[in-house]
């Protein structure tokens, strides 16, 4: 990462916290590592990404559900998922300051080798021929695999308590309800279910910020397809993908698809696609496109019981559905649109967030605080946007100018002033956050320009 590219990133991780988008978790008590809580702009700023997500891929599909599963499972789950066996990640320790990292992080950076997959035999091996160090410089120790589930103990009796798992990832309840879906919804393949919400994973290496932390949110849709139109659905939803993340304003230079490796593969996926972003530190992932097969069906058939095979009535051809997975991290996606929403022309920082994205889609200031008619008259305004459901901030402080670039930096698209001539003709100042121009615009005509 450049000097420059680092100073960006402190200064976006700045940003958030001091307005309210990004805290580090439990900071009262020293912080807890890689946690965070997301204030109450960064709460708007989810819940926006999720709606536009749920909206575009659920909603307006006549053959997509949504679903909303449990975070503990049922121990069995995660041994049918083959999490319990194979979610590791191989990590090493540097034999001196005893920090903990992913093996094939370390082999990346040092050799420029893509490790992930390699066995904690093939890691020690490329340690030895490499001379590979610690980041710090120093001898690191033997390979090791690392489970990544978070256990729990659930249960009320101490000593009878089951060992259960924190979901590792949000698509399992969306397999094991499969049948239970498609009976109660009375649906044929092919369909879809989506769902969003927060998975766990006792990750090695954390951060940089938000991009790795230990609890985060998913947003995932399983499309269960007959195996000959895998190809199709896989095709399809890449495309998809990538048109809605144009959609949200997501600059294309920044973005590239990369198909996965053998060995980086997840051990269900046949065929694996990476969203990847370039960052600071460097192309990263933040959506996955992979074509799992029958693995998850078959394995939860076999774990369970129940019967997963599919008769199409058309041609009585009876088989395991197979699935095609779109899968993207909500608060990672939330980072890549900040880095990329993030500018600094001139005198002024932008978040250059997409209106739907931006926490406030309006900020209403009155020109002065002395006019109690100006003041009446812009809380009039501000309270009817309110209630017409459009987040609105108040500003009343300080001058114009500061206010304006108060807003910029949070990005708000529209800001709107109360002055003299309100009172006269009941028109307004509408400023644009990305070009700075102000028009004049009758209050009545308000709720079309920024609703
Ligand atoms: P990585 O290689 O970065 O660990 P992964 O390949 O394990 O990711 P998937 O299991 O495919 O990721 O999960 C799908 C998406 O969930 C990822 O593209 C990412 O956006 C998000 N995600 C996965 N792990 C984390 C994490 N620890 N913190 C934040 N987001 C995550």
């Amino acid at each position: 990462m450049s000097e420059q590219e680092h100073v960006t990133l402190q200064k976006i991780i700045s940003l958030t916290k001091r307005r309210g988008f990004v805290y580090p978790s439990s900071e009262i008590y020293g912080g807890w590592e890689a946690t965070y809580d997301f204030g109450p702009l960064g709460a708007e700023v989810l819940r926006n990404i999720r709606n536009l997500w749920w909206e575009e891929f659920v909603t307006k599909q006549p053959d997509i559900m949504g679903l909303d599963g449990a975070l503990i499972s049922h121990p069995r789950v995660w041994e049918a998922s083959g999490h319990v066996e194979s979610f590791a990640d191989v990590m090493v320790e540097d034999l001196v300051t005893h920090r903990r990292y992913r093996a094939d992080h370390v082999i990346e950076e040092s050799t420029g080798i893509v490790a992930d997959g390699s066995s904690p035999q093939e890691i020690d091996d490329l340690i030895v021929s490499h001379k590979i160090k610690s980041p710090a410089g120093n001898p690191l120790s033997k390979a090791k695999s690392f489970n990544s589930l978070v256990e729990v103990q659930v249960g009320t009796v101490e000593n009878a308590k089951t060992t259960a798992y924190l979901r590792g990832e949000t698509c399992q309840p969306i397999f094991y309800n499969f049948n239970l879906v498609r009976e109660s919804m009375r649906k044929k393949i092919p369909f879809g279910i989506a769902q969003i919400g927060k998975a766990f994973r006792n990750e090695i290496k954390v951060g940089p910020f938000i991009f790795r932390t230990r609890e985060f949110e998913q947003m995932e849709l399983e499309m269960f397809v007959h195996p000959r139109e895998a190809d199709i659905y896989f095709d399809r939803f890449k495309m998809w993908s990538l048109e809605w993340l144009k959609s949200i304003g997501l600059n294309s230079e920044r973005l590239r698809l990369r198909d996965q490796e053998f060995k980086e593969r997840a051990h269900y996926n046949k065929i694996a696609t990476d969203g990847e972003y370039n960052f600071p530190f460097g192309w990263k992932e933040f959506m996955g496109l992979h074509y799992r097969g029958d693995w998850d069906l078959k394995r939860h058939g076999e774990f369970s019981g129940e019967n997963f095979m599919y008769k199409e009535e058309e041609t009585g051809e009876e088989f395991i559905p197979h699935i095609v997975e779109y899968s993207i991290g909500l608060t990672r996606l939330m980072f890549v649109l900040l880095m990329d929403a993030y500018k600094e022309l001139d005198d002024r920082v932008v978040l250059s967030l997409d209106p739907r994205i931006a926490p406030y889609k309006a900020a209403v200031f009155p020109l002065v605080r002395n006019k109690p008619e100006i003041v009446e008259k812009a809380q009039d305004v501000y309270n009817t946007l309110l209630r017409l459901g459009i987040s609105t901030d108040w500003d009343d402080r300080g001058n114009i100018g500061k206010r304006y670039l108060s807003q910029d930096e949070i990005g708000t698209p529209s800001c709107i002033t109360v002055d003299y001539q309100t009172l006269d003709d009941n028109t307004v100042t509408v400023r644009n956050r990305d070009t700075t121009e102000q028009m004049r615009v009758p209050i009545e005509e308000l709720d079309e320009l920024i609703g």
